[in-house]
């Protein structure tokens, strides 16, 4: 039995993602500090219960079916600084981070300006989005010094960046079974006009680039970008720009975005994402990969 203070049953996933989709966890458990993240996930291992960590579900598709197991949301977010460095817990998102450092003139995370992720999902995908003057393409990895982790053997350990085998949407996070439950980061000198500023104009980018959340609930980008090809451009080339299945459309905004125009499944999403596949290796040779989490039952 899972001995759990505040577990809960049958939740619905959908809530809790920015796809707004999926079916309900058997068990599901909000953890507000990484001593309650921790003890979620241990008490699930002693039971045998499968589990998943989630943060905001902004790079994951939950199945329609749900999750047979225990759905732990990570909520954790207390920090501190100590001069620029910043520890800070897993659940807290970048959000909240770009305002705490800007405050105290500390500039890293105003990069990620706009985009829906937590400090865990962060690591797990190597946080990335393009330099001020769009030239090259910032990483999470550029600030990040180290982490403290639950092992899969239920330990405590710290790890530093080189561990963690940052690529292109890839860290170690996918390889192996270790949950991070704080992380360090080396924030820099900058006032707190310029650091605003510069938030201010990645999320207008974003705006006049890609459909809004508020409006059209999606995951971001759902197909791994390819050197030198963009995605979006491949499902634009082959004409599938604002195709849909069901209420999922790939959106006339940015053809790589997914979205659930008002009651998408999930089935309708692998639907769609089949039919761009099939149609762009057929019309083009490129095979697309698809970047987001598929979790649960289908
Ligand atoms: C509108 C929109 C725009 C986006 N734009 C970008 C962009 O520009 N650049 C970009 O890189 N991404 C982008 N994304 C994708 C997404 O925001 C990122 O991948 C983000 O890091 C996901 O964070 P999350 O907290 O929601 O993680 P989730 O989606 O909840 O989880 C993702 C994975 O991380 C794992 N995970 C979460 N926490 C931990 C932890 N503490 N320890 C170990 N594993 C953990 C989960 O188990 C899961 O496997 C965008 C998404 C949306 C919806």
């Amino acid at each position: 039995m899972l001995s759990i203070p505040g577990l809960k049953t049958k939740v619905s996933l959908a809530e809790y993602t920015t796809y707004k989709i999926g079916g309900h966890a058997d068990y599901f458990f909000i953890a507000r500090s990484q001593n309650e993240l921790k003890h979620a996930i241990i008490q699930a291992r002693k039971n045998n219960i499968a589990y998943f960590v989630l943060g905001i579900g902004a790079n994951i598709l939950f199945g329609d079916k749900g999750f047979r197991g225990l759905v732990i949301k990570n909520e954790s977010k207390n920090f501190t600084f100590k001069a620029n460095i910043l520890s800070v817990e897993s659940g807290a998102t970048i959000e909240n981070l770009i305002s705490v450092s800007a405050e105290r003139n500390l500039s890293g995370f105003e990069h990620f300006a706009g985009i829906p992720s937590t400090v865990g999902g962060a690591l797990w995908q190597n946080l990335h989005f393009l330099s001020p003057d769009r030239l090259r393409t910032v990483f999470i990895e550029e600030i990040f010094v180290n982490a403290k982790v639950l092992t899969s053997d239920n330990k405590v350990i710290v790890l530093d960046k080189h561990y963690f085998n940052f690529g292109y949407d890839h860290s170690i996070l996918h390889e192996i079974n270790f949950i991070v439950l704080e992380a360090t980061f080396n924030l820099s000198s900058l006032s707190e006009k310029e650091i605003l500023k510069q938030a201010e104009e990645n999320i207008a980018w974003r705006k006049s680039k890609q459909p809004q959340l508020s409006e059209y609930p999606s995951c971001g980008s759902v197909f791994k970008k390819i050197d030198g090809v963009g995605a979006g451009r491949l499902i634009e080339q082959v004409g599938l720009k604002g195709s849909s299945i069901g209420s999922i459309q790939s959106s006339f905004h940015h053809a790589n975005f997914l979205v659930n125009t008002g009651g998408g499944t999930a089935a309708e999403v692998r639907l769609l994402i089949e039919m761009i596949q099939d149609k762009v290796e057929k019309d083009t040779g490129y095979k697309l990969e698809t970047e987001i989490g598929f979790i649960g039952e289908f």
